[in-house]
């Protein structure tokens, strides 16, 4: 397969270009602006499955009226350590941002808190809430699921039954975060998008077809698409195949359990027609000051994470790393070198733009 051909876009020029796209399409300032500051920053931090490359997605959603800009995400029920907000089909970036505020304010008072959030529109990068409670000074875990997006086969199994449903643990420290970020499926959907868009191709054994071989090709999800153009997962028949064996498997069954049957939300499936879906959150906030000598877990955490980073690599290039290490540098490289999208991925946001009247920069 011939390597990708990347353009680079200067950070800066590509978020006021998005901003544009989302104020276009009827978003507030303030919503259009966290959109694309959180699209982009994902594609800052590497994680380009749920960068830009979304916008004609999100588009398309927002069209079909299955998310709505301006909403609040409204408390269903406070139960003071605990509580459970609704998104009301609100932009994810949005309702999870107040969920996540929400929490680290009782948790930042009281030393803890649970919110379950529901009914949230696609809420990206999962890390990026870990990080605003680590901002915070607080540990946060995350189990998120995909209400209405059945597209990973269990271990052992050939057919959809879960979302993609990320897992993020966050634990905040002196000398920074680290953030455990990651989708429980082998690969994220993003990454099978991006792999469609001519970018980096997927590893051979992401997905399993419909007869339980193991696949690379983004195909094997979306069936036959076009160069350029939207990607519809429903017109493929295999799936992508959750990550860790059994137990990633059971991670990802959790996640379902947790943020998509216990929030309300809904789980995966079984679906009956495909439409809106929404991301569903159980997050857990917890201070480190106030669960006890919080200078002396610092302590305990930073020396045990140099001892294990201190581990012999197998290859002497590629050092053992924390999570949200690789995250960091390429946010350093990005930063200097602008974002790299394919011209497949480029163009489709250049058409989703003009649709609304915009044009690209
Ligand atoms: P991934 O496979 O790249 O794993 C990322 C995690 O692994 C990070 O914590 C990273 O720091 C760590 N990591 C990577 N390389 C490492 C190394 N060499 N040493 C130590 N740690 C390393 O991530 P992914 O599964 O492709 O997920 C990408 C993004 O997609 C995540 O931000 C996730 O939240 C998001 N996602 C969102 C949804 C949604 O519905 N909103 C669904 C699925 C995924």
């Amino acid at each position: 397969m011939a390597e990708p051909e990347y353009i680079y876009i200067p950070v800066a020029e590509l978020e006021g270009f998005i901003t544009r796209i989302f104020c276009a399409a009827g978003c507030d300032a303030t919503e259009a602006a966290r959109l694309s500051n959180h699209l982009v920053g994902a594609n800052l931090a590497g994680h380009d499955s749920h960068g830009v490359v979304r916008v004609p997605r999100y588009i398309e959603w927002q069209k079909a009226g299955y998310v709505l800009a301006g909403r609040r995400a409204e408390v269903v029920m406070d139960g003071g350590a605990f509580a459970l907000l609704d998104g009301q089909f609100g932009f994810g970036q949005t309702v999870a941002q107040q969920a996540t505020e929400f929490g680290i304010a009782r948790a930042v008072e009281h030393g803890s808190c649970i919110i379950g959030l529901r009914n949230a529109g696609h809420i990206g990068r999962t890390g990026d809430y870990a990080e605003m409670a680590a901002k915070a000074g607080l540990i946060s875990i995350h189990f998120v699921n995909v209400a209405g997006s059945v597209l990973v086969a269990p271990f052992g199994g050939r057919e959809r039954r879960f979302s993609t449903a990320p897992f993020s643990v966050g634990v905040p420290l002196p000398s920074g975060p680290v953030i455990l970020d990651f989708a429980t499926s082998l690969v994220a959907e993003g990454k099978v998008l991006v792999a469609s868009n001519g970018g980096k191709a997927l590893p051979p054994d992401a997905l399993v077809t419909a007869e339980g071989e193991l696949s690379g090709d983004p195909h094997t999800l979306y069936g036959d698409y076009p160069e350029v153009g939207p990607r519809n997962a429903a017109l493929g028949t295999g799936a992508i195949r959750a990550f860790g064996e059994h137990k990633g498997s059971g991670l990802a069954l959790m996640c379902e359990l947790l943020a998509g049957a216990l929030t309300g939300g809904g789980t995966s499936g079984p679906i009956k027609e495909r439409g809106r879906i929404c991301n569903g959150m159980l997050s857990i906030y917890l201070s480190p000051k106030h669960f006890g000598d919080e200078a002396a877990f610092q302590r305990a955490a930073a020396d045990y994470i140099a001892w294990v980073k201190s581990c012999g690599p197998i290859d002497p290039d590629a050092p053992v790393l924390a999570p949200g290490e690789p995250e960091n540098r390429r946010r350093a490289e990005r930063t200097v070198s602008g974002i790299p999208l394919t011209r497949e991925a480029w163009q489709g946001i250049l058409n989703a733009a003009a649709g609304l009247g915009i044009n690209g920069p």
